[in-house]
């Protein structure tokens, strides 16, 4: 397989952070989740932490030149093998950004997975998320429970619900997103651009994903 870049475009909550993770352990391609890696910096104690937690906490979009550079250092580390975007471009300006990064970088244009969920479901989900303080890991009080209860299976970490994932947060980020969403999937018109609905099984999703993503695999497995 050639590398790529592979994009989940979904509103938060809409599984793409774990189908994400599925499909890089199945193509052994890293993934990079532009909201992981925002979180971890604004762990840090320093002014550019603390501004990135109350961006965060308030459910609002940090600048696409901010995210822009953070993702063309990761992808020209990643060049070899390819990478799958999770949560990454947000905006038109972040499409536009990375059009020229792949460019930049003799990559071919990226491969769009369009998780499609709807609000009823996506409420039920995000409500029920918790996260892996340690390593990040992402469980669902209904539908992936832990089996360590109220820790985390790899680590015994914490499992804690995301400031972000109170109802009225959920509910601005939807609106937030699906705004952002469409201009973006007119600027992925031409490309090579799946919609996938995401109020199905998590299973059945994957598959339809691998299918998408390596064709070949799927040829040579019937
Ligand atoms: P996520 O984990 O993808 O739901 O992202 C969580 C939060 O991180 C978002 O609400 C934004 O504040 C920020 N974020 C993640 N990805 C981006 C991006 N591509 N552009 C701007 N902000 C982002």
């Amino acid at each position: 397989m050639t590398s790529r870049v592979i994009l989940f475009l979904g509103a938060p909550g809409s599984g793409k952070g774990t189908q994400s993770a599925w499909l890089s352990s199945k193509l052994g391609i890293p993934s990079l989740s532009t909201g992981d890696m925002l979180r971890a910096a604004a762990r840090e104690n320093t002014p550019t932490g603390l501004r990135l937690r109350e961006i965060l906490a308030s459910g609002s979009l940090v600048s696409d030149s901010v995210v822009c550079d953070a993702v063309a250092l990761r992808l020209r580390s990643e060049r070899e093998r390819g990478m799958i975007l999770d949560g990454f471009p947000r905006t038109v300006g972040q499409a536009r950004c990375l059009d020229q990064i792949l460019a930049d970088l003799k990559m071919p244009p990226p491969l769009v997975l369009h998780l499609d969920i709807s609000s009823e479901r996506l409420l039920d989900r995000l409500t029920a998320r918790r996260q892996c303080a340690v390593c990040g890991a992402i469980y669902n009080l209904l539908s992936r429970p832990s089996r360590a209860g109220t820790r985390c299976e790899n680590d015994g970490g914490e499992l804690l619900q995301r400031d972000d994932d109170s109802e009225s947060v959920i509910m601005r980020r939807f609106v937030e997103f699906n705004a952002a969403c469409e201009p973006l999937v007119r600027h992925y018109s031409k490309a090579d651009y799946y919609r996938i609905d995401g109020d199905r099984d998590p299973g059945l999703i994957a598959t339809e994903l691998l299918r998408i993503a390596d064709p070949a695999r799927n040829q040579a497995a019937a």
